[in-house]
């Protein structure tokens, strides 16, 4: 059998199209990767209004057909719409019903339907268009149906031959909706129903359940969160589902696309820097910082940025409790990020109460968020869990040093600083505990107000560090190779 593997990914977002989170950025660059290693690769995702219209005139339209999906046998439109960027196959789902929404994600009730739609309509389209591949690598819940049509409503078809992988970038979302709704939607048997494929409880079934069920592999962004789904705390109530199948689970880290993030020629900062440059330049990209956000313009002054979603599961909670305490005379706070409004008030109050020392950015920015990767001194990543974790990546790329919590793929790819060994690239805490926090952040203050010899070592040392999707493509690649030749 050749080794020229054909892959289709089948996910909710991929950057630059649209992006909410860490899922935008592996849809765009592991598929990046993985063509470099001999894989054809088709990218399969919604034709969202909001995709910006650059993108969209460039797509060309490829076919279109009626396709059956709830219990009623109702038919729905399917759309193909194309454009390849980098040797890359977009092909977007079209269907104004389910993807006029302002936005992708606007809450269970009407996401079921949409991906539903979403997992069935992708392998129809591989049927349609005559493209069948190797492996269906499938991401998170939004594609969790896909394994389960595929062995069910599509066995019989072309693509039925194709093996699943199905990649759990977070399993805090899952799609569970009452059975009545998923089984009308879904249009799928009875007997999936039943424990253990869709059913969640006597009244509630899960798409991400039935997907992980029947995927042929389970992938996780890191290893260590491969072990922690499979316990109570981290398991979202599908620890015992993720045991059952761990034989098939494994841990691969994320990278980042080191092209997309390249601090030598990222036309979003003032200064653009390479290792030989980064100690001067990172504190003209910092003065320009501080001046664009009406901080005091200072660049012997800490600036500790913080770039996330505002959810509970990134550790606000003990940031709030510390706020106050980690600022100094010689500290400067910069947050980007939107979500629940408690952390969005939080961070205004802090920002008003002190001026020209914090900037609460209460903003999606993707330019900003480069500015602040170049700008700060460290980063701050002090998750609840954090399943792999990319801005720990990206503020490694930029020789800014992350401040993390040793969980799920932070534990993976922050050493911890060694003061014995002048080791390590970044700050390190183990307990979810406001005083470990502050700790870490005091031991980073600690090194760069009185030894910054050794910091600027750790900056060149992050800079340097391996953090692109080489390694990781290839344990794909490995894992696509065994599928196939199975
Ligand atoms: P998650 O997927 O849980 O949100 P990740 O760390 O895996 O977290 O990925 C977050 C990605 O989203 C990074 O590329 C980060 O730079 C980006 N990001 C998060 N919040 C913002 C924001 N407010 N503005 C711009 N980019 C953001």
């Amino acid at each position: 059998m050749s080794d020229f593997t054909k892959v289709a990914f089948i996910g909710s977002e991929c950057y630059p199209f649209i992006k909410t989170g860490g899922l935008g950025d592996v849809m765009y660059a592991l598929p990046r990767a993985l063509i470099r290693q001999d894989c054809e690769v088709r990218v399969f995702m919604p034709y969202y209004k909001c995709i910006p219209e650059k993108y969209k005139k460039d797509m060309v339209y490829r076919g279109s057909f009626m396709m059956d999906l709830c219990l009623d046998g109702r038919t729905f439109y399917v759309g193909i719409m194309e454009t390849v960027v980098d040797g890359v196959i977009y092909d977007f789902i079209d269907n104004r019903e389910f993807f006029d929404w302002g936005n992708p994600y606007t809450g269970l009730w009407e996401d079921i339907p949409k991906y539903c739609y979403f997992s069935k309509a992708a392998l129809a389209v591989l049927n349609y268009m005559e493209w069948i591949p190797d492996v269906i690598h499938c991401h998170d819940w939004q594609a969790g149906l896909v394994p389960v049509y595929l062995r069910t409503r599509f066995a019989d078809t072309p693509v039925g031959r194709a093996r699943t992988v199905l990649t759990i970038h977070n399993l805090r979302f899952q799609g569970i909706c009452g059975i009545p709704h998923m089984k009308y939607w879904t249009g799928l048997p009875d007997y999936l129903f039943d424990y253990p494929v869709f059913k969640q409880n006597d009244d509630d079934a899960n798409m991400f359940k039935a997907g992980l069920a029947y995927a042929d592999r389970i992938t996780t962004v890191s290893a260590t969160y491969a072990q922690e789904i499979q316990t109570t705390f981290f398991g979202e109530g599908l620890n015992d589902h993720l045991s059952y199948h761990s034989t098939k689970l494994k841990g691969i880290v994320n990278g980042i696309d080191v092209e997309q993030w390249d601090p030598a020629r990222d036309s979003l900062l003032p200064e653009r820097y390479d290792a030989s440059s980064a100690i001067a330049q990172k504190k003209a990209d910092k003065r320009a910082l501080q001046e664009k956000l009406g901080l005091e313009v200072d660049e012997n002054k800490y600036v500790i940025g913080l770039i996330s979603r505002l959810t509970d599961q990134k550790g606000l909670d003990l940031v709030n409790a510390i706020f106050q305490d980690m600022l100094d005379d010689n500290t400067q706070v910069v947050i980007l990020g939107t979500g629940d409004p408690r952390y969005e008030g939080s961070f205004r109050y802090y920002e008003s109460v002190n001026k020209g020392k914090v900037c609460a950015y209460i903003q999606y920015n993707e330019a900003l968020a480069h500015q602040i990767y170049a700008g700060s001194d460290a980063l701050l990543v002090p998750s609840l869990f954090e399943p792999c974790g990319l801005t720990q990546l990206i503020a490694m790329r930029y020789g800014t040093v992350p401040i993390v919590r040793e969980t799920g793929g932070l534990k993976d790819t922050v050493k911890a600083y060694n003061p014995e060994t002048n080791e390590g690239n970044g700050f390190t805490f183990v307990d979810y505990m406001t005083s470990e926090l502050l700790g870490a952040i005091d031991r980073s203050k600690d090194l760069y107000f009185n030894d910054r010899g050794r910091w600027d070592e750790m900056v060149l040392r992050d800079m340097a560090k391996d953090v692109s999707w080489e390694n990781s493509a290839k344990q794909y690649l490995d894992l696509y190779h065994e599928l196939k030749n199975a």
